[in-house]
């Protein structure tokens, strides 16, 4: 257990710092001593340090420092002790300190001992700067700032506001297309054009729903409003090449990030609308949607409190992967740590995160080395696709990096052998290998109209399911109801299988020749982490999805003999 403040508390005080903080902050009870350190910034322990001294605290001490103080102590001695004399009246000294354990006092009692000490707290860094820059180049300033031309960069944020109707027909049209979206909670909306027709549809909860219409005489207006709103010039519309760019929506007094993709077609051309809506779709790890089974939570939180190695993830498009993967950023997330992440596109940015769009996958290979150079704790790469970057990850992942990154295979297991067929030998993939995961997303059904469905053996046998669903009640979807926006299903769950690399399976990949079903076995066996298609029955079984949602997510059918037996364990 350590804070991480920059300065070194004495091992009993950052016990009192920790019960100050479960005082101060509810939301850490469900974490142990050994955890908390993590769930909390240096604000936080700051903040609990002040309170449990009665020690005032302040963020920044950047123009409050007289200027000729400093030069009257040893400015080694102030260093040393994380403090910087701020302001001196005839009768008190005001100081700012890091560490209210140091031995600040000595140094300025010694200077002026006629005068009262008045502490300020605040962080270590924020002493550091004033104390090496002694000849600080002054930041822009305000008025500087107001007197710069700032269209362009005025430009450059694309607002379309969905607050007020637009007197133009044509806007107020788009307006209402992309408002539905957002409040429907789509994830995408697509307009394109066919042959005499001109339509949009939503994907919402995984699916297109119903096409709609538009008069195809307001085609080109359309087009070229969404072209300029993705920051383009309408002429460039008709290089005849793709189109990506971004906008905002604004929406209330909320800003929604939209990806815009114009693909041009045959008929004129195919815009998709991503919403980038992360409100109530950014969920944390083992809450929500991806609430995890115990087992899996808890060999994914050994993975990520490895100091280095890889963590892969495999899944099909549309997973929810990156969701995950951005979910264990943030899970690991703590303010020394220098994290990149390399992507294409960036779907979320996270704060205090350097994201890195990579324009051109081709290119993939120079980002990673540049994002090597560029002196990191964890580097988050989009996805590995080929030898060259399979070998960097693992280059990094040796030379003391956290490695996350997506692979394309089914099933987990196949994580293992997919890197050796890459050409990364044996030895490397087992080493650095530290959890191979996979990751499904399943729909799941409307608590309020779903309808039970009784399962008989002769369906039991013919859809491959365990003996126990035979007699047993499962759910299908129901008409639809207010509340699921009549779709029959509500929201999704991830669903997430992790194996464990440890030093035993290191040695089995290592002395022998397995399938990567064998080597499925062992884990499951050993460390009783659930499958995917043990987690998809519990979720099955338990009524939380239906078959269909079952049987894209996990492929039913040829169960084997393993899976025939298979109970539940409701632990979902
Ligand atoms: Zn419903």
């Amino acid at each position: 257990m350590a804070y991480e403040i920059g300065v070194q508390l004495p091992r009993p005080i950052e016990e009192q710092v920790t019960a100050a903080l479960r005082e101060r902050i509810p939301a850490l009870a469900t974490y142990s001593n050994e955890e908390l350190p993590r769930q909390v910034d240096a604000a936080d322990v700051l903040g609990a340090l002040g309170y449990l001294r009665r020690i005032p605290l302040l963020h920044s001490i950047q123009g409050l420092v007289d200027e000729t103080l400093p030069a009257l102590f040893d400015r080694d001695a102030l260093r040393k002790e994380k403090t910087v004399p701020l302001h001196r009246t005839d009768e008190v000294l005001t100081v700012a300190i890091a560490n209210p354990y140091s031995s600040f006092k000595l140094i300025y009692e010694k200077r002026f001992p006629q005068l009262h000490l008045a502490c300020i707290l605040t962080y270590a860094s924020q002493i550091d700067a004033i104390l090496t820059d002694q000849t600080r180049i002054q930041q822009i300033t305000q008025d500087e700032i107001r007197q710069l031309n700032l269209e362009e960069i005025e430009e450059e944020i694309k607002d379309f506001d969905l607050n007020a109707p637009s007197d133009d027909g044509v806007v107020r049209n788009l307006q209402s297309i992309v408002q539905e979206g957002i409040t429907r909670r789509a994830s995408d909306i697509h307009l394109l054009t066919e042959k005499d027709r001109f339509h949009f549809t939503y994907r919402i909860e995984g699916d297109l729903i119903e096409r709609r219409d538009l008069d195809v005489k307001i085609i080109n207006r359309t087009d070229n409003l969404l072209v300029q709103l993705m920051g383009f010039e309408t002429m460039d519309k008709n290089r005849g090449l793709p189109l990506s760019g971004r906008f905002t929506a604004l929406i209330g007094n909320r800003r929604i990030a939209i990806r815009a993709e114009r693909l041009p077609s045959y008929r004129g051309f195919h815009y998709t609308l991503r919403i980038l809506d992360k409100s109530y779709v950014s969920p944390k790890l083992g809450q929500g949607s991806l609430a995890l089974h115990p087992a899996t939570m808890k060999y994914i939180r050994q993975a990520l409190n490895l100091p280095d190695g890889m963590i892969l993830m495999s899944g099909p498009t549309g997973s929810g992967k990156s969701t995950t993967l951005v979910a264990m950023i943030k899970e690991l997330f703590r303010t020394r740590y220098n994290i990149i992440a390399i992507e294409n596109p960036v779907e979320e940015e996270i704060a205090m995160v350097t994201h890195v769009n990579m324009e051109d996958v081709r290119h993939g290979p120079q980002y990673i080395k540049s994002g090597m150079r560029s002196d990191p704790d964890i580097l988050l790469v989009g996805e590995i696709r080929d030898r060259e970057t399979a070998e960097l990850g693992i280059e990094a992942a040796l030379t003391g990096h956290q490695v996350l990154s997506t692979i394309h295979t089914t099933w987990p297991a196949q994580i293992i052998i997919r890197l050796m067929q890459l050409g990364v030998p044996k030895f490397y993939v087992a080493e650095t290998l530290k959890a191979a995961c996979g990751q499904r997303l399943a729909k799941k059904l409307c608590r309020h109209c779903k309808e039970a469905q009784r399962l008989d053996t002769e369906m039991v046998d013919q859809l491959g399911l365990p003996d126990v669903f035979d007699g047993h009640e499962i759910f299908k979807a129901g008409p639809g109801c207010s509340r699921c926006d009549h779709l029959g299903y509500a929201g999704r769950q991830a669903i997430i299988e992790v194996l464990p690399i440890t030093d035993e399976v290191t040695e089995l990949i290592m002395q022998r020749e397995l399938t990567s079903i064998e080597i499925a076995n062992f884990i499951y066996d050993q460390y009783k982490v659930p499958s995917l298609r043990e987690l998809a029955f519990d979720l099955l079984y338990n009524g939380v999805i239906d078959l269909p949602s079952a049987a894209d997510s996990v492929r039913l059918g040829l169960i084997s003999a393993r899976d025939k037996k298979w109970q539940p364990t409701s632990l979902l």
